[in-house]
């Protein structure tokens, strides 16, 4: 870490999934729960005034369904500063798709983004962070420079594999170490399971000082143990964006914003920067755990 490197950076994404995550994900076709959805286009002004108000830019994942939805707030997003993702077409499930499917609805999602907003996204969060086993070739496809749904690690980063299997009988195979750098997700660290009833997937409904003591205790650890790592949260507006929420949010943007060396920054300036900082061949140098062992490199 060298010495003009934040201690810490720290991006606050939103997954912007408005009514596209019970059409999607939950395959609803029941409009009361789909107006769930709707609620997130209300929060979303909320939320930008928030943004500036403590001089954040940060990283919404956008569906392309949702662009289409509502292109005025997500040309209000970009025109703030913030950085628009790649967040799937309709919040599908990857899986449920063949190769060519899968590639048809990540073009569905790149082209209402292109349309909308003129972006092309550089990185991706998986809807529901589901991978199928094509996906990371899909990526590699589209050029995407960074992923954040995989979970193996926590605050630092680390390159992506192409080509990994897991056979019932036979030891797990690390593929081959690609050029996307993933910035790890954490479900402990989203709103949505800690907040919402969905009936049959989680029924939590916690309270804001209970997620707030998780949140701020991941915090506090990564800034003691993780130097130059990156926190992140995973919120979305229709979760976040009630009133008692966006209280307890903006009471751990202040304890985070009060030490020093935290830097709130889009997922997309962190993860060239920690590429520039790590590039592929020299991060393979030093074996990392994420990396196949040298002697089963494919
Ligand atoms: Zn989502």
């Amino acid at each position: 870490m060298s010495t003009n490197e934040p201690r810490l950076s720290v991006s606050l994404t939103f997954d912007f999934d408005a009514m596209s995550v019970w059409i999607g994900s939950h395959a609803s076709n029941n409009p009361a729960q789909i107006s769930r959805g709707e609620f997130g286009a209300v929060a979303v002004p909320r939320i930008l005034s928030l943004l500036e108000k403590h001089d954040i830019t940060t990283t919404f994942f956008v569906p392309g369904h949702t662009a289409l939805a509502y292109p005025g707030l997500i040309r209000d997003i970009r025109d703030r500063g913030h950085e628009l993702g790649h967040h799937g077409w309709v919040h599908e499930n990857p899986a449920l798709f063949d190769l060519d499917g899968e590639r048809e609805v990540f073009r569905r999602g790149l082209q209402a983004l292109e349309d909308v907003a003129g972006v092309q996204p550089r990185g991706y969060r998986s809807p529901s962070v589901d991978f199928s086993p094509n996906t990371i070739d899909i990526l590699l496809e589209n050029g995407i420079a960074y992923d954040s749904s995989c979970s193996g690690s926590d605050f630092t980063p680390y390159y992506l594999r192409q080509g990994d299997k897991w056979p019932n009988d036979a030891p797990y195979v690390f593929g081959r170490s690609i050029d996307i750098v993933e910035v790890p997700f954490y479900w402990g660290l989203s709103d949505f399971a800690h907040f919402e009833f969905v009936s049959g997937f989680t029924v939590a409904q916690n309270t804001t000082s209970a997620v707030r003591e998780i949140w701020q205790g991941e915090f506090d650890y990564a800034y003691e143990n993780c130097p130059g790592g990156m926190y992140t949260v995973a919120l979305h507006p229709q979760s976040i964006g009630r009133g008692h929420r966006l209280v307890m949010l903006e009471e751990l943007i202040e304890h985070m914003a009060a030490q020093e060396g935290v830097v709130f920054e889009p997922m997309g300036v962190y993860a060239d920067r920690w590429r520039a900082a790590n590039p592929l061949e020299q991060w393979l140098a030093t074996n990392p755990i994420h990396a196949a062992p040298a002697e089963s490199r494919v």
